[in-house]
């Protein structure tokens, strides 16, 4: 290949990819975002492929094994993805992000340990960047294992700490950091192959301490590292298409960790060790056999009918239902009925940022229905009845009342000041932050218990038949 063509399809592959941000920035152009991104990476992907042939003389190596590796990388990772469902999409970001940062740490690897076997030793820059990218993509790699099991409930979404805790995660760092001034100095492979182990373990002790809720800001710091992870392994393999990939993604990353952090009243160090110096937490267990106000049907479509403004809060619960639809259907008829509707968002809905717009687009919620958590909050003294859809965590006062407990400081949507609220779920198990809540028993609250998607349904036809 001609090595200006080269060149030239790696700049339009970084213009894919920035274009693809822009696009994503936005519900009404993500699928457009995502599509060039993926075009990008299709020809990204290529391109690498055949870049040997740019440089005069060379040629392929290890064909066989790198199409072979391509072939199970699709076997596995098109049904995978296919087949997943929109509620466990966070776990298979934070697989697929913990694999990118495995990559590219064995790739910076098995590159040093290349160079180091050859006569040539390793430039000193080449070595630092190798180090880092050792550091960070195992740590990202082992760090996102934990993450996807806690997401699973393949192990406890609560905060895991042991004595002394903090002291092992300090001292394990220190001997992350000590190998990696070990590798600079001494330029050996054993020094850089126990930094690896030490990164692994460390990743394991930084991830464990964080809880359920906190979970989603880790995969996003996580994922913001695997970025840099790859931008430095471009640097080692001499590739501007990593370096620029990598930064990218390294950047958004970030902002998002900030976002996230900032919605859910967090501070990243509050997120990461905020379990070592919690208080022990005051939230009623859940579980407690409290009486509760439940209705028909019937009793919530006679609310709605006469109410003069409705807010629809669409949580989790949504999602597992795949009630989009209907929740629709329930809002026009509503305004048909001429009563002021809209959808309350809160950041964290769900179980990614932008579960709900998302699933509400799918649905073709018109966008200026769907207000923010910052405008909405203030209209909910005018409004006569929230609609909680499956939603539980990002209503729950304990976030303002209950210090200690996980989603302490969380800014929620203050659903308490309308005059009624009306709950749709299966039963009084939590959500996902595993803590009571207290607007469950509140005089103003009915619960309309059973899944969402039948629920919602039901109000609908007793709606239309008032
Ligand atoms: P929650 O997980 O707090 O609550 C979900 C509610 O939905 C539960 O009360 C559950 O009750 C109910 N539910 C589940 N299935 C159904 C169904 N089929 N029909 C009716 N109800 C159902 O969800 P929220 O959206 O309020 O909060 C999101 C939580 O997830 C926050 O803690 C957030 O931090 C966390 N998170 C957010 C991520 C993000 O980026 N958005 C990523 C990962 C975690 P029941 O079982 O009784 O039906």
């Amino acid at each position: 290949m001609n090595k200006n063509l080269y060149e030239l399809l790696g700049l339009l592959v970084s213009i894919c990819f920035i274009l693809a941000l822009k696009g994503l920035s936005a519900p009404k152009s993500a699928r457009r975002g995502n599509l060039i991104g993926a075009a990008g990476a299709t020809i990204a992907t290529v391109l690498v492929f055949f870049a040997p042939l740019a440089k005069a003389g060379d040629k392929h190596h290890n064909t066989l094994l790198i199409i072979g590796a391509i072939a199970f990388g699709v076997i596995v990772g098109v049904p995978a993805a296919r087949k997943i469902q929109m509620t466990q999409m966070p776990q298979l970001v934070a697989l697929f992000n913990g694999v990118g940062g495995g990559a590219a740490a064995l790739v910076a690897t098995v590159e040093y340990l290349n160079l180091s076997a050859g006569s040539e030793k390793p430039s000193a820059a080449a070595v630092v960047a190798t180090v880092f990218t050792v550091i960070i993509g195992c740590t990202s790699f082992s760090g996102s294992v934990i993450t996807f099991m806690k997401l699973q409930e393949l192990m406890t979404t609560r905060p895991v700490v042991f004595p002394g805790g903090r002291f092992v995660i300090a001292a394990t760092l220190a001997g992350v950091l000590g190998t990696g001034g070990w590798t600079i100095a001494a330029r050996g492979n054993t020094p850089l192959l126990v930094m690896g182990a030490l990164s692994l373990l460390f990743g394991v002790l930084f991830v464990l301490p964080v809880g359920g809720a906190d979970v989603p800001i880790v995969i996003s710091l996580l994922n913001a590292f695997t970025g840099l992870t790859v931008a430095a392994s471009g640097y080692v393999l001499q590739s501007t298409l990593l370096i620029v990939a990598g930064t990218l993604v390294g950047a958004s990353g970030t902002i998002l960790t900030r976002l996230m952090a900032d919605a859910m009243g967090r501070s990243l160090f509050g997120t990461l060790f905020g379990a070592f110096t919690a208080k022990p937490q005051e939230a009623g267990v859940a579980g407690e056999a409290r009486s509760v106000k439940s209705g028909s049907p019937d009793d919530v479509a006679i609310l709605l009918n006469y109410a003069q403004r409705v807010v629809i809060v669409p949580g989790f619960g949504l999602a597992v239902a795949q009630a989009q639809h209907t929740v629709r259907e329930l809002a026009d008829l509503l305004a048909s009925k001429g009563i002021d509707v809209a959808y309350g968002i809160h950041p964290v809905a769900g179980r990614m940022p932008g579960h709900m717009n998302v699933l509400l687009a799918e649905a073709n919620v018109p966008y200026e229905q769907l207000v923010e958590m910052d405008e909405v909050n203030p209209t909910f003294p005018q409004t006569d009845v929230v609609l909680v859809v499956g939603a539980n965590d990002v209503v729950n006062p304990a976030a303002k009342t209950t210090p200690g407990c996980p989603i302490y400081g969380m800014p929620i949507l203050d659903v308490s000041q309308a005059g009624n609220v009306i709950f749709l779920k299966r039963s009084m198990r939590p959500g996902f932050a595993g803590i009571e809540n207290e607007l469950l028993y509140d005089p103003k609250t009915t619960l309309l218990f059973g899944d969402a998607k039948d629920s919602l349904t039901k109000v609908v036809s007793a709606l239309k038949a008032l």
